[in-house]
């Protein structure tokens, strides 16, 4: 991994949970060129078990991914534990990935599957709970603790708090609704406590585990109850700082990063894939929708590829029919000596005449040649280390537009 040509990728997956990993996999099976760069940090990793993945049903969260990574690895795709901190666009197509060290990467097609962070409120012996004692999940789970006490805790997510105790008295008779902060209409409190859902208003001042098999909930009204498992419903905040970084467009509507149903961004080149772009995606879903985006991704790539293949043969049948004509668009690339030219030429030009009429009032006696020299020691530094610098930023974000437009990264 250490030379420049094992850098350059076919396709970077970011993100090894189920949605990468599952893309991986495809990728590397159809023989494409894959890196998966993972900073470790898998949504369930606090979880003990994982459930309602068919065939994987209770198995250990790290044992599913070990177990993924390895049927990937046996493909040929290559995985850098790493965290990824920027992605540019090239000039000549594709994208240079970044990690934490410095590294770069490049590859001609991204899948970011780089999933959310659940937001929980402050509580004090919350955070160590998670994931064990207290979970937001009924369908995951909701059956391990079936008819025993459950408390339902008021969370930072409403509607999904109300869901959540509703939910939960499926699976058990005795379920407490905790109220925390959140304020029910008597209409939510009356459908709740007709379903046989207990109301506690009161807030939750400290959360601690009872022997690891149950919890004791203190309240500020010094109120302490205890209950075998808790469930409180996270905000869930997607991980979408890249995908917002290379201009991907948001749904208004929900706030998320816009992808198509392979999973196609509105960037031409990007791919998103599970809880990055559906926080309510489970194990299972999150795998399924990097499959289809691994697919759609290969299609992709396999479409430029006959473009590139079709555009040589055509060049080699005009050479040797003689023929003359141009290519109508020119590939991307590096900004040309003549544009460098034009640029520098446009950065001087104005910056002396300027220059020119600013010292006129107190210059005119001086001969033509000091007059030059003087305007050609301020302008030129200027020119070139301030004004030719923007000009190419410019010309850059203009170049990745129109290669945008035509498809061409
Ligand atoms: C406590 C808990 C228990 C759960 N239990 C279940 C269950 O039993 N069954 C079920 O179906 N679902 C369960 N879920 C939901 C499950 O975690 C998600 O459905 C699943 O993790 C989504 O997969 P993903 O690939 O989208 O994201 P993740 O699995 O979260 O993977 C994202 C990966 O991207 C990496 N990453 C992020 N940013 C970067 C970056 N900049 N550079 C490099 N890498 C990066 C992260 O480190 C992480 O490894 C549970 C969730 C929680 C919180």
């Amino acid at each position: 991994m250490d030379t420049n040509k094992a850098r350059k990728h076919d396709v970077i997956v970011i993100g090894s949970g189920a949605a990468g990993l599952s893309a991986a996999l495809v990728l590397a099976r159809a023989r494409v060129n894959v890196l998966v760069i993972d900073s470790g940090e898998p949504r369930n990793s606090p979880a003990a078990h994982m459930h309602g993945f068919v065939s994987r049903d209770g198995m250990p969260p790290q044992e599913f991914l070990e177990s993924g990574r390895r049927e990937v690895r046996s493909y040929g795709a290559n995985f850098e534990s790493s965290t990824v901190t920027a992605i540019d666009r090239r000039y000549e197509g594709g994208f240079d990935v970044t990690l934490a060290d410095a590294t770069v990467h490049t590859a001609r097609a991204l899948l970011i599957a780089t999933g959310l962070k659940d937001q929980l409120p402050e509580t004090p012996g919350l955070r160590p709970l998670w994931g064990s004692l207290v979970n937001h999940c009924p369908y995951c789970h909701g059956h391990e603790v079936s008819d025993q006490a459950i408390a339902v805790i008021g969370g930072l997510a409403r509607e999904m708090s109300l869901k959540q105790a509703a939910l939960l008295r499926r699976y058990s008779d005795r379920v407490d609704f905790i109220s925390n902060g959140i304020q029910l209409t008597s209409i939510e409190r009356h459908r709740l406590e007709a379903f046989g859902v207990r109301i506690i208003d009161g807030a939750v001042s400290r959360i601690s585990a009872e022997a690891e098999v149950s919890i004791q909930i203190e309240l500020t009204d010094q109120r302490t109850l205890s209950y075998d498992a808790g469930f409180i419903a996270p905000v869930t905040q997607p991980s979408d700082q890249l995908l917002r970084s290379l201009g991907c467009e948001v749904d208004s509507a929900t706030g998320l990063i816009a992808a198509d149903p392979a999973g196609q961004t509105s960037q031409p080149g990007v791919w998103a894939a599970g809880n990055v772009v559906t926080p309510s995606a489970q194990v299972i879903t999150a795998a399924g929708a990097g499959s289809v985006s691994a697919i759609a991704i290969n299609g992709w790539l396999l479409q430029k590829d006959l473009d590139v293949a079709a555009a040589k043969t055509r060049t080699n049948t005009n050479l040797r029919d003689g023929a003359r004509t141009k290519p109508k668009n020119k590939p991307a690339g590096p900004p040309s000596v003549h544009v460098r030219a034009v640029i520098t030429w446009i950065a001087i030009f104005p910056l002396v005449t300027l220059g020119f009429f600013a010292i006129a009032p107190f210059a005119a006696e001086w001969p033509p040649v000091l007059r030059a020299f003087v305007l050609s020691i301020v302008v030129v530094p200027v020119a070139v280390y301030l004004v030719v610098p923007q000009l190419m930023k410019i010309h850059k974000a203009l170049t990745s537009k129109r290669n945008q437009l035509l498809g061409k990264v």
